[in-house]
């Protein structure tokens, strides 16, 4: 490094807070500070704004109906299309040509579909689905890698009014069989496989396995042939070929159904991180005006842009943000099948060189991949297209966020930290890139409109500086309906901790701790589940954590409570080194001063165990369970969820050791 790069590297540690760049602001969606204020003194009429993304077939009479709370209705009388707003209405517009869906596969093909190109694709398959019987209302289920025929499906279902139900492709047969049976869903589509690091992965054989659970009669299961002969695999009678059936129905025109504004869009279960999955509903005009909001918004989508959301369809981040919002504001959207390192380290950059990606949205997990790996993969890259950059997931600590502010943005990108849940169906919490402060850390304010708080266990407003948790006391269009056929279970996992039945007071808890500052900034401090109590002390595991990664050498790192005879409970680092260092005495001593100096002698780590990976959902989200069973000693649960299972081993045999 040179003293140049040094001093530079010295003062943006330094720095707290970063100022929207004047070349993206003057461009911005949105600029007005009084939005704010704006959308406080409106509501909820405020919300017009974002049901004027959509093109109504029939105008709603209420903007919203709060007469059976927490059952909330959004846009009543309303009628509308997400197919139609997705794809015909641009086509209507003269943009038949630009871009829609820009798809690369793992080996470097690539599969460019136009507005035109994907409603006639779309209305294939819509004929399609009806002709084998499918009708408005039938839950079609979607398990599938990404390949193009995922958006294609769901918009086909969306276009013919049947909900739509994505399991993701890396989840077992098991899990298949268990959505299917919930939503009583008696149609598949999937796919014979896709590719993994160059390897061909049988995906067929884990559905029909999946399919053998199933509770009820499946009447078709439609096939993607994405491998051709890699993969030799047979269809039994109710199985049809994908290209088949569409082939026979090239050039058919299907009408797009007029559904409700309240009427069911799709189904998406949670990833099940926390327990058994739960069918989030949502629904038509809601959903779709604030995926389509929160992507003007927040991710300032404009029509010409190139813009990439690194995510799997099979999560809520997926949907909303490569898939209905993307397409709803006519935007070209990238979808990319494999994994970020291979052929090497720097595909994603390379992706964003070669199509001039002008908006790229992606998980902290990921950057701090990026960052183990090392700058010298971003540095191969003209990546000077970027003018925003996004996170979602977990919050993202300081260290990361400023290696992607500086490597991949090149201090010219502002970042927005959204918080949100498959729940809420679009961003909650964030700063607006155009007008806020950004505070690297913390989320941000709630957005315009969203009644989000961090309150104490009485549901008082806590002091800036102190923890609480977080909740939401009004209602917006883009949240839950409820939770598919099971209406008591929606009340008691959000609503009944916060709200006040007798008065008719309902607020929203969506189970995170967080604290505030004195500007309204938001910190998510973790999953309630994870916040450990040492002597009577509460501490937010994402808290450690944050201070863990907050140190030079470390990749990352997950902080569990483990029992303790006289804490109760106490507190356990597991961390990754980054590559060049060596995870020992000398990086343990460090990781400890970091958590003692950022939070405190309470907080001291009890044991810091260092390991080349650490246990993780399909989602990238940290298996902290397991952990905590390993530092209790207990016996470990079922690790069959997890991406990488050897691992739960190889940390087992470490603790304790040294
Ligand atoms: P499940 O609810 O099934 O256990 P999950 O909560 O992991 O799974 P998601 O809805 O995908 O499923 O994730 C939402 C959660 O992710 C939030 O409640 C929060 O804990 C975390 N999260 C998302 N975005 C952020 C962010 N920007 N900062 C901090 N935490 C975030
Ligand atoms: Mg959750």
């Amino acid at each position: 490094m040179t003293q140049d790069e040094a001093s530079l590297e010295a003062r943006l540690e330094e720095q707290e807070a970063f100022d929207p760049p004047e070349s993206f602001v003057e461009q911005a969606n949105v600029t007005d500070p009084g939005i704010y204020e704006e959308f406080a003194e409106n509501w909820p009429d405020c919300w017009e704004r974002a049901a004027d993304l959509l093109s109504w077939e029939e105008s709603y009479d209420t903007v919203l109906d709060d007469s059976d709370a927490p059952f909330y209705e959004w846009f009543t009388g309303g009628e509308l299309n997400a197919s139609y707003n997705c794809l015909d209405r641009h086509v209507e517009d003269g943009a038949s040509d630009r871009t829609a869906i820009k798809w690369e596969g793992e080996l470097g093909e690539t599969r460019t579909y136009t507005y035109g190109d994907l409603l006639a694709e779309v209305e294939a398959f819509a004929a399609t689905l009806r002709e084998l019987g499918v009708e408005e209302d039938d839950v079609v289920t979607l398990y599938m890698p990404m390949v193009p025929e995922l958006p294609i499906a769901m918009l086909a279902c969306a276009r013919i009014g049947a909900p739509h139900s994505v399991v993701f492709a890396g989840f077992s047969a098991d899990a298949l069989a268990t959505r299917m049976n919930s939503a009583d869903s008696e149609y598949l589509v999937t796919c014979d496989g896709y590719y993994r690091r160059g390897d061909a992965l049988d995906h067929i054989s884990k559905a029909n396995e999946g399919l053998e659970g199933v509770d009820h009669e499946v009447s078709d299961v439609v096939v993607v042939d994405r491998l051709g002969d890699e993969l030799e695999h047979s269809l039994s009678e109710n199985q049809h070929d994908y290209d088949e059936l569409v082939a026979e129905n090239e050039g058919a025109s299907v009408e797009p159904v007029s559904r409700d504004a309240e009427d069911m869009l799709f189904l998406m279960y949670t990833s099940g991180t926390t327990g058994k999955p739960k069918g989030v509903k949502h629904t038509t005009g809601g959903y779709l005006a604030y995926a389509a909001w929160t992507g003007h918004s927040v991710l300032d989508l404009k029509p010409e842009d190139t813009y990439w959301c690194a995510a799997d369809i099979g999560w809520i981040t997926g949907h909303s943000y490569i898939v209905y919002g993307p397409l709803a504001l006519g935007t070209s959207t990238v979808m990319y099948e494999g994994t970020p390192d291979y052929p090497d380290k720097d595909r994603l950059w390379e992706i964003i060189e070669r199509e001039e990606v002008d908006v790229f949205y992606t998980a902290p997990t990921a950057i701090r991949a990026f960052m183990k790996w090392g700058t010298e993969y971003p540095e191969q890259h003209d990546l000077s297209s970027l003018r925003l950059l996004g996170t979602v997931g977990e919050p993202i600590n300081p260290r990361a966020w400023k290696w992607y502010y500086k490597h991949i943005g090149n201090e010219e990108c502002p970042i927005v930290d959204t918080w949100w849940q498959t729940e809420t169906g679009g961003m909650m919490i964030t700063t607006l890139p155009g007008i806020n402060t950004m505070k690297p850390g913390t989320a941000g304010p709630p957005l315009p409109g969203i009644g989000a708080q961090v309150v104490d266990a009485q549901g008082e407003e806590v002091d800036a500086g102190q923890a609480g948790y977080v909740t939401v006391n009004k209602p917006w269009p883009g949240m839950l309906r409820t939770l598919y056929n099971n209406d008591e279970r929606f009340i008691n996992e959000y609503w009944e901790e916060y709200s006040d039945e007798e008065t008719d007071e309902w607020v929203y808890f969506p189970e995170d701790g967080a604290k505030i500052d004195d500007d309204g900034y938001i910190t998510i401090l973790g999953r309630v589940d994870d916040v450990i109590n040492v002597s009577g002390h509460r501490l937010g595991t994402m808290e450690i954590e944050s201070a863990v990664v907050g140190v030079e050498g470390i990749a990352e790192a997950a902080v569990v409570g483990g029992d303790h005879e006289v804490k109760g409970e106490a507190v356990y680092v597991y961390a990754i080194p980054e590559d060049g260092y060596e995870g020992g005495d000398d990086l343990e001593e460090r990781a400890v001063e970091g958590v003692l100096d950022s939070i405190g002698p309470i907080a001291k780590p009890e044991e810091v165990v260092f390991t080349p990976e650490l246990p993780k959902t399909r989602s990238g989200k940290i298996m902290r369970r397991l952990l905590e069973d390993i530092a209790s000693g207990n016996e470990l649960g079922n690790t069959s969820t997890l991406r990488n299972p050897d691992v739960v081993d190889d940390i087992a045999a470490q603790v304790g050791d040294d």
